[in-house]
This record gives structure tokens, C-alpha cells and sequence, in this order.
């Protein structure tokens, strides 16, 4: 799949679209989710436009570890002190609908196990 797809959040990184963002830096934007699926429910997106973390390049691997810590920040910048739960759905099986490499963060209920 092309490292280069145009999709919905690319309109969010450039601004053309209107999103709360809740936190922005030069490599990531974090935004609150439009369906959201638990009181709490972020959005990381990394600006670079990778598909999704199974097209993912070596060479991304800072830019993932960056991530991740990005979402510990808005985890805890939005009080998640009991825990929360973190997912990137991956592909079709996945779940995943928008073609930009996106970590889920969820928070303020009890999650339960196996996810549907
Ligand atoms: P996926 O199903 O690909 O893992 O997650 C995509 C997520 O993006 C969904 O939870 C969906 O609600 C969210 N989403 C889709 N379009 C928009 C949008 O335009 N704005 C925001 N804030 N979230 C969106």
C-alpha cells in the first residue's frame, strides 16, 4: 500500500479540517476521537503519513517510540491515573477504516477482555 494515501487525517494535519486537538508537536498530533468509544478517547497520529504499523519502516522506529510516549503525555495530561488501554487497529482484521497509522487511547472506564 502507498506510503503517500491522502486520507481524513491527513486534512486534520493541515488544518483544513477542524479537530480538538489536545496535543501537537512536530511529529505527532493527538486529538480527541469523533466517535468516541469510552469517555476518554484520543487519537496519536504520527504527521508522517505511514498507512498503518504493519507498512511501517525500520526507519520508523523512533518516530513509533515517539508516539508511544506521546501517548503516555495525553494520557496523563487528560487524567488516566487508573489506566487505560491502547490500540492500532492494523489492516482489515484489524478494524481498521482510516488508512493513517493511528494509536487509540481509551480511558475512563474498565475495559474488558478478549476485545470485539
Ligand atoms: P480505526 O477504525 O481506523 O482504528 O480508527 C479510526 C478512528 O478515526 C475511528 O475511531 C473514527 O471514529 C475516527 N475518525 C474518523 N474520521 C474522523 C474525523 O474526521 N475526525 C475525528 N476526530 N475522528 C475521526
Amino acid at each position: 500500500m502507498s506510503q503517500n494515501t491522502e486520507t481524513i487525517f491527513s486534512k486534520i494535519i493541515r488544518k483544513e479540517i477542524p479537530a480538538n486537538i489536545v496535543y501537537e508537536d512536530d511529529l505527532s498530533l493527538a486529538f480527541t476521537d469523533i466517535n468516541p468509544q469510552a469517555p476518554v478517547h484520543i487519537l496519536i497520529i504520527p504527521k508522517k503519513p505511514i498507512v498503518n504499523l504493519a507498512t511501517a519502516e525500520p526507519e520508523d522506529q523512533a518516530l513509533l517510540g515517539h508516539l508511544l510516549l506521546t501517548a503516555q503525555k495525553v494520557a496523563a495530561q487528560a487524567g488516566l491515573e487508573n489506566g487505560y488501554r491502547v490500540v492500532i487497529n492494523t489492516g482489515i482484521d484489524g478494524g481498521q477504516t482510516v488508512y493513517h497509522l493511528h494509536i487509540h487511547i481509551l480511558g475512563r472506564r474498565p475495559m474488558t477482555w478478549p476485545p470485539g
